[in-house]
């Protein structure tokens, strides 16, 4: 890039602008995931919307590729490129909370642990992910799964409005009735259609949970699993559990004997009163002999933060994910065979429950089309080494191509890598038609293409809402 142009950048711009070769490039490129390593031309970290807004046009006038970085927490590297520009939204941070109306404004660079904080002091809580490190952005784009799910939905069904710089450099305010297409869009399509510069999220009041594992040896996963299939999508909607193989990890808080002793588990996280929850999830604890079976009252802060200290910025991740309808006894002992063959301490396999309030949004209401699935399934192999890289690959390919024929056809597009077009159109499923179109309406040069992206229908579309 000339002087000149990155100059007249500067002039618009009051956040830093950061090129290779300043002491602050190498920290401020890297994502989450360590497996990716990309070096962009230009990181602008924008301090406000008037940043982005200029960003944005920097980008397209000189025809750069365009990466948006919210949390860096996308397992596939899509907050970063190389050789482009990079929206860094970090420095945007400011929570603001209604507690009479019971709604937060986010912006758009927050991670959760940000939203937690500021809510939480008013008991109050947005749906969202199980790590607190996750990025507001990038996780609510995609759809949003967490412990609330079940009770309150999706993180987009908890989505009133949004703050949008579009392609062309302009600024709208979506919701239901202001660019309803684009309000639709954002709600599972990911960062396909604009930068979202804020979030203005419903509040639910949930200050306390009851929450904690329960583990299983490994031999019993069969029964355990099978007994899971049966009782979570019967269960009332304050009882959250996902499924998980994992490693104990070598940490005080589990007793030394199942030090990094491989297992079968149910975290709960449960919005009732002790009593009732514990009564609640008394059936499935109650399956086979377990290990350990450990719930406690927890500020839901805290339990967001759980595995925060296990899994740190720096690691090498692949993930792979489908969405299950069922679950047959075949593909548990598939399960079974892999969970068993876990290759390193971090690598897990989850099996989010997504019914309940989130299948209550019918499949075309939003983007986020797989509404008539039961789980979100991801398998991860983490590893802090990159000498392991291969290992943790290799598990996790095998263990997606082994169970992959048992699922519903797409997966979530959050969990997912680069894994081309086909397995895009699969996650919206009859949705990707409406999709394209609003993205040929919102941005027909496909200027926001570092995502699972979503291609610009060919045919244009009439000015409309
Ligand atoms: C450890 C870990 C735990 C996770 N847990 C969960 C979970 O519990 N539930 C869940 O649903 N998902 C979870 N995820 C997946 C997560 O939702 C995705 O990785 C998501 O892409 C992360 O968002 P981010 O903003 O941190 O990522 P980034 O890498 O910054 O961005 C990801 C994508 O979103 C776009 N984007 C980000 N912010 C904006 C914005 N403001 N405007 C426009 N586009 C934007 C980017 O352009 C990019 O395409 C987890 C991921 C990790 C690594």
């Amino acid at each position: 890039m000339a002087t000149l142009q990155i100059d007249q950048l500067r002039s618009n711009v009051r956040g830093p602008i950061v090129l290779p070769g300043d002491s602050t490039y190498d920290a401020v490129r890297q994502v989450y995931n360590a497996m990716i390593d990309k070096r962009p031309a230009i990181i602008v970290r924008c301090v406000d919307v008037a940043d982005v807004m200029a960003a944005v046009e920097f980008a397209r006038a000189n025809s750069l590729l365009l990466a948006v970085r919210g949390g860096g927490h996308n397992g596939g590297g899509l907050g970063v490129c190389d050789d482009g520009l990079v929206i860094d939204l970090s420095l945007m941070r400011h929570v603001r909370v209604d507690p009479q109306a019971r709604v937060v404004d986010v912006a758009g660079g927050c991670v959760w642990a940000d939203v937690d904080h500021a809510t939480h002091a008013f008991g109050l809580a947005v749906p969202c992910g199980f790590i607190s490190s996750t990025g507001v952005g990038g996780l609510t784009l995609g759809g949003g799964i967490g412990y609330l799910t079940r009770e309150y939905g999706l993180t987009i069904d908890n989505l009133l409005s949004a703050d949008v710089v579009l392609a062309d450099g302009s600024f709208v305010t979506t919701d239901a009735d202001r660019h309803p297409d684009l309000f639709w869009a954002l709600r599972g399509g990911g960062g396909n259609f604009g930068v979202v510069t804020s979030f203005r999220f419903k509040l639910h009041p949930v200050k306390t949970v009851y929450a904690g594992p329960t583990f299983w040896p490994l031999e019993q996963t069969a029964e355990v699993l099978a007994a899971y299939r049966d009782f979570i999508v019967r269960a009332p909607e304050h009882v959250n559990g996902f499924f998980a193989f994992l490693t104990i990890p070598p940490a005080p808080m589990f007793p030394e004997h199942l030090h990094m002793r491989k297992v079968c588990g149910v975290m709960w996280v449960c919005t009732s009163p002790a009593p009732e929850a514990e009564a609640a999830t008394r059936p499935m604890r109650s399956v086979g002999t377990p290990l350990l079976d450990h719930q406690g009252d927890m500020p839901l802060p805290a339990v967001n933060s759980l595995f925060d200290g296990l899994y740190p910025p720096g690691l090498q991740w692949y993930w792979r994910a489908d969405f299950v309808k069922e679950l047959t006894d075949e593909a548990i002992a598939r399960h079974a065979t892999f969970g068993a063959a876990l290759p390193t301490m971090h690598s897990t396999m989850h099996l989010y429950a997504i019914d309940g309030a989130a299948q209550r949004v019918g499949r075309d209401e939003t983007a986020f089309s797989y509404r008539d699935a039961n789980w979100a399934e991801v398998i991860v192999g983490v590893d802090p080494d990159p000498a392991n890289k291969e290992a943790i690959t290799s598990w996790c390919k095998n263990y997606f191509d082994a169970l992959h024929p048992y699922s519903a056809g797409g997966a979530y597009v959050n969990f997912m890598m680069d894994e081309g077009q086909e397995r895009v159109q699969a996650s919206f499923r009859d949705n990707y038609a409406r999709l394209s179109e609003i993205k040929m309406k919102y941005d027909p040069g496909n200027l926001f293409r570092v995502n699972q992206n979503i291609r610009p229908s060919s045919v244009a579309v009439g000015s409309g809402s």
